[in-house]
């Protein structure tokens, strides 16, 4: 998508702090962070939020939430916890129409969120 901000990081377009990367996906830290560890990892292929991913991209879905617990590890939030978050629609804050996953970690966080 010509538009997306998260497709012109994948393209390199923009640059971002990438953490991880293969054909498949990738991981950046947040420009905001909010909390120690914050990192966003996304597919390299446009799926605008969780209502549109199809069959097709369960894989790649998979594949993230295979990466995430590696990633915590790298960062040594695995054991002390931490949080994956995916915002979906307006209602539940998203900000950015291109499906991604937060990794948060590295402080105690609440619970309920805002
Ligand atoms: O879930 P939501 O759509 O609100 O999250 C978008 C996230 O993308 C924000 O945390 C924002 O700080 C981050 N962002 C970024 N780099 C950009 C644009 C947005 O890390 N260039």
């Amino acid at each position: 998508m010509s538009n997306c901000i998260f497709c012109k990081i994948v393209e390199k377009e923009i640059p971002s702090d990438v953490v991880y990367e293969d054909e498949k996906v990738i991981a950046f830290n947040d420009l905001e962070p909010q909390a120690p560890t914050h990192i966003l990892i996304i597919p390299k292929k446009h799926i605008s939020s969780i209502n549109t991913v199809k069959k097709e991209d369960l894989e790649v879905i998979a594949h993230i939430f295979g990466i995430i617990p590696k990633l915590a590890e790298e960062k040594g939030i695995k054991e002390s916890g931490y949080r994956v978050v995916n915002n979906c629609g307006n209602d539940g804050g998203q900000t950015v129409g291109h499906i991604h996953f937060h990794i948060l970690g590295g402080r105690s966080l609440q619970w309920p969120p805002g």
